[in-house]
């Protein structure tokens, strides 16, 4: 496995650095042989699960990943809107924000009387719809697996809670055999504002409607008499053993429909009889080699250029999250999440025919053939889509556009944290303004075109 060589960076060593805290599973019986999780991933080595505290939101708000006093979390947010749907931690009065009502509220018991289920495969179709109706825009089932498990559960404010050692994680997996993930997009156009207030909200928003979609899914299984237990696996690696997507050079799940904008953070693992998916093929695989449009438009150099890596014994992308998370405190008065490789994938694009229809081309064709087709459809994107996507959004009196010095307001009813709304001609505050950092990024356009 070819090792980072390409355009090294002050981080990159914490790509090989081992992980320092628990052992590796030594997977045994059922679970000797490693879960499938299509082309895109494979494990190959002995996994340490990992513990949710060494995840990049709770570092972030002990204030390992920048000062203390510039953690992204308990910082009063100078955008209103981004105090009630963003971070709890955000807003002046927590009980504004109905998130966190939802994540504070107890856990419910499991009805007694269980629902027989005959046929685990109709349970499935009836799961995922119940999952749409209450507002998940993609499910997908899979094996629980003791690979896919964190060392601890994920808590409602992505904090950590307990730990366990790998033969608890086996035993888990034989009680509760199942892991569903649901979850929400971000809108495609209000994405486009990357590195902005407009793309924040997209991704907060759907991440609170989501929150909800799985914590009602949560109360509906236990209603059906079975255990659901949130946050014990990485959404990930449901998705991809599910067939929801495929993981990108950029870190994240592609999808079908959606492309790379979905989080795929919310999993319930249960004991519902269920019949597990099985991985996908959209192309990702052939696609990431030839693409690089998300290694040459992030701002910090956190996604690879180079080939796939070994790292805690899994086979993919490595991004260095470290680099990636350590931005949002810094940018934190600007906007909170970055989005550039999310909104510049190729894959990310409204749900469209001719979109389909490029998936299907991909898809059909013989791998060996495949990296010509990539070629042309990579092209194509570069001349509609633009290699740095640079569109311009308004949007609730939110404008991408404008740069400080000129009216940020364009609609009456602004409720913008701007100092006089524009009408001075001052500076009219941080909102409605790309942070600079974007600009550095054109200097490899030239690197993406080789
Ligand atoms: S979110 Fe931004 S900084 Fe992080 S990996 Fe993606 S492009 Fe890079
Ligand atoms: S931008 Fe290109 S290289 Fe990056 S994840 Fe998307 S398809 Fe893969």
């Amino acid at each position: 496995m070819a090792a980072i060589t390409e355009r090294p960076t002050p981080g990159d060593r914490l790509l090989t650095e081992p992980l320092t805290q628990g052992e590796p599973g030594k997977w045994d019986g059922e679970f000797a042989a490693p879960p499938d999780l299509g082309r895109t991933v494979h494990v190959v080595g002995p996994v340490i699960n990992v513990k949710p505290s060494d995840t990049p939101h709770p570092r972030n708000s002990r204030g390992e990943l920048g000062p203390v006093m510039m953690t992204h979390r308990n910082r009063l947010s100078v955008d209103p809107l981004s105090r009630v749907i963003g971070e709890v931690g955000h807003a002046l009065d927590r009980r504004n924000v109905p998130a966190d009502a939802l994540n504070r509220a107890p856990k419910g018991d499991i009805n007694p009387v269980r629902v027989q289920v005959s046929d685990p495969a109709a349970m499935s179709r009836h799961i995922k719809r119940v999952a749409h109706y209450l507002g998940a825009d993609v499910v997908g089932i899979a094996r629980a697996h003791p690979t896919m498990l964190n060392n601890g559960r994920i808590s409602d404010e992505g904090m950590a809670e307990g730990g366990a050692e790998p033969e608890d994680l086996d035993e888990l997996c034989r009680k509760y055999p199942y892991l569903i993930v649901a979850s929400t997009a971000w809108d495609n156009e209000m994405i486009q504002a990357h590195r902005h207030r407009i793309g924040d909200t997209a991704y907060h928003g759907s991440q609170q409607k989501g929150n909800l979609a799985l914590r009602s899914l949560e109360g509906y299984i236990k209603e059906l008499g079975y255990t659901a237990l949130r946050g014990t696996a990485n959404g990930q690696a449901v998705a991809l053993a599910a067939g929801v997507g495929e993981l990108g050079r950029n870190g994240l799940i592609i999808t079908e429909k959606y492309g790379a904008r979905v989080n795929m953070s919310g999993t319930l693992m249960t004991d519902l009889p269920l019949a597990p998916g099985k991985p996908i093929d959209l192309g990702v695989e052939d696609f990431c080699k030839v693409c690089r449009k998300c290694a040459n438009t992030c701002p910090t150099n956190s996604i690879s250029f180079g080939d796939k890596v070994v790292y805690n014994g899994i086979e993919k992308y490595k991004i260095n999250w470290l680099t990636c998370y350590r931005l949002r405190p810094f940018v934190h008065k600007y906007w909170e999440a970055c989005l550039t490789c999310v909104a510049v994938c190729p894959y990310t694009k409204p749900n469209t025919w001719w979109r389909t229809l490029a998936i299907k081309a991909l898809q059909t064709t013989p791998i060996p053939a495949r990296g010509l087709v990539v070629r042309g459809l990579k092209w194509l994107d570069d001349r509609f889509w633009g290699a740095v996507k640079q569109s311009r959004v308004q949007w609730m009196g939110y404008d991408s556009g404008i740069k400080p010095g000129e009216q940020a307001c364009t609609i009456a009813g602004c409720t913008a944290d701007h100092e006089d709304h524009g009408q001075s001609g001052k500076v009219a505050g941080e909102v409605g303004y790309y942070f600079p950092l974007k600009e550095n990024t054109n200097r490899f356009v030239k690197r993406d075109k080789v």
